[in-house]
């Protein structure tokens, strides 16, 4: 099927490894290793038999608005009853049913010691004209599966998928119950998200611990270079900014013009910089990212969390990459702007939209009121919009599930280092946490940063061979946790 091992080489770090020695010893005249078949992808069936979900997955287009993930939760019940294994789909709206499924450990459940896998099965829509192949067509090529979602989140649908159904087919001896979960409406969080959800089902997928989206295993040159657990993350505001001041006509410039004060503050908020505010997680992370860093940013990185130093490292690691600034501090981005009707007349009012990351024990009301004083401007309000995020305890560092997920992945990943992760995007989980879930974020894959740049974008793309890893990871993870040797 795949033809391209150029390329898919360039994907295996074995397989570039061997590819560089075999240079110096031709070039040294030496003789060369006989060429070793690429690495497989996989080392069990399981990989590609999920390869086969995750791009049927694919084509079951659930751009969400409007969703439709019935399509899909119907596509997995099929495969699970082939399995043996009965589902139940839980409806959420026109189109819209999520869908779970139980293997029981025992005849009465004890859901606090419940594993909950997690995925989402909406996407988010895309912009077909920008793509070079057919988003919803599932395309192999290079190596690679395209599709919107093959990363976002029906990569690990399928992993989950994969893991879950090996329990069935090995006939796991389990020592809690293991649930399978396929949510809508993650990408929109409206009507029928997990939120609605959790209200209307929680007793069919209560639970003790879970595995979602939200970390990442980072890969460099085909090495993965280490996995980020998400055990907590950033909540979102959105908060407009309003300017008013006298409408009139536009030949007549007048000096509390709205667009030009809303303008000014804009211009003032973008320039402020929140204080640093370390969290156990965050702490743990820059700890353990440290030394895969180049000497210098190694040494500023050790510094974060000194009195002495402590500020300008901080200058130092924000500058050098905007994620770690946007991890250590609460942000704030500009995104939308609103103003006027006509060329030729001056607004009452100017309108912009912040969205707003607060690290979780910061407060919204602490942060305008520093805004406030910093745009010191009495025609400029700011309002709060009603959609916000909720701030979840972080799950705990400590439990047997979290060092379970460590110990898979270090064991997967040839011991790249596990780390725990405060994530600046948001995810289902925060609703878990609040149901004391101690839920964990992984996206299993090792994937690039110019792959992981693809999710919500273009061309979203997964390797075949961190697909098939990410499935091994999942069942080592669940085999690890759940079941009883
Ligand atoms: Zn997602």
């Amino acid at each position: 099927m795949i033809g391209k091992q150029r390329i898919l080489a360039g994907i295996l770090a074995s397989v570039v490894a061997l590819g560089a020695a075999n240079n110096v010893a031709r070039a040294q005249g030496l003789p060369v290793a006989p060429a070793q078949a690429p690495a497989k992808p996989s080392t069990t069936a399981l990989g590609q038999e999920a390869l086969g979900w995750l791009a049927d997955l694919i084509k079951i287009n659930t751009s969400n608005p409007p969703g439709n993930e019935e399509a899909v939760a119907k596509y997995i019940a099929t495969l699970l009853q082939r399995e043996g294994i009965s589902s139940e789909i839980l409806p959420l709206g026109a189109g819209r049913s999520a869908l779970v499924a139980r293997l029981r450990s025992t005849a009465i459940a004890d859901p606090s010691r419940a594993l909950l896998l997690v995925a989402h099965m909406d996407v988010v829509g895309v912009d077909r004209a920008r793509w070079t192949v057919d988003p919803f067509g599932a395309v192999m090529k290079d190596g690679y599966l395209y599709g919107r979602g093959a990363v976002d989140d029906k990569g690990m649908l399928a992993a989950n998928l994969a893991a879950f159904v090996s329990l069935k087919r090995t006939n796991a001896r389990l020592n809690r119950d293991v649930i399978f979960l396929a949510t809508c409406d993650e990408e929109a969080f409206g009507d029928a998200s997990i939120k609605a959800l959790i209200a209307k089902n929680w007793d069919k997928f209560a639970a003790g611990f879970a595995i979602n989206e939200g970390g990442v295993v980072v890969a460099k040159g085909g090495k993965v270079q280490y996995t980020a657990v998400q055990a907590s993350e950033k909540v979102t505001y959105n908060v407009d900014v309003v300017a008013r001041g006298t409408s009139g006509h536009a030949s007549i410039p007048l000096k509390d013009n709205a667009v030009v004060h809303l303008a000014a503050a804009i211009e003032k908020i973008a320039n402020y910089s929140a204080p640093v505010h370390y969290t156990a997680v965050t702490r743990r992370y820059f700890e353990g990212i440290a030394p895969l860093q180049d000497d210098e940013l190694g040494k500023w990185i050790r510094s974060l969390d000194t009195s002495d130093r402590g500020e300008h490292a901080a200058r130092v690691i924000s500058d050098a990459n905007p994620a770690w600034s946007a991890m250590l501090r609460d942000t704030i981005s500009p995104t939308m702007v609103n103003a006027g009707v006509r060329a030729n007349v001056i607004p009452a009012e100017a309108r912009a939209t912040l969205n707003i990351r607060l690290l979780p024990g910061d407060t919204i009301s602490s942060l305008l009121s520093e805004l406030n004083k910093l745009v010191n401007d009495p025609q400029v309000k700011f309002e709060v919009q009603q959609n916000a995020g909720l701030a979840a305890p972080t799950s705990s560092l400590e439990t047997d599930f979290y060092n379970a997920i460590v110990k898979a992945a270090a064991q997967e990943f040839g011991g790249a280092p596990v780390l725990p992760y405060q994530s600046t995007w948001g995810t289902d989980s925060a609703q878990l946490r609040l149901h004391n879930v101690q839920a964990y974020g992984l996206v299993p894959f090792p994937l690039s940063e110019e792959d992981l740049k693809r999710m919500h974008g273009d061309d979203e793309r997964i390797p075949v061979a961190a697909f098939t890893k990410g499935v091994d990871l999942m069942v080592r993870i669940v085999n690890e946790f759940a079941v009883s040797r």
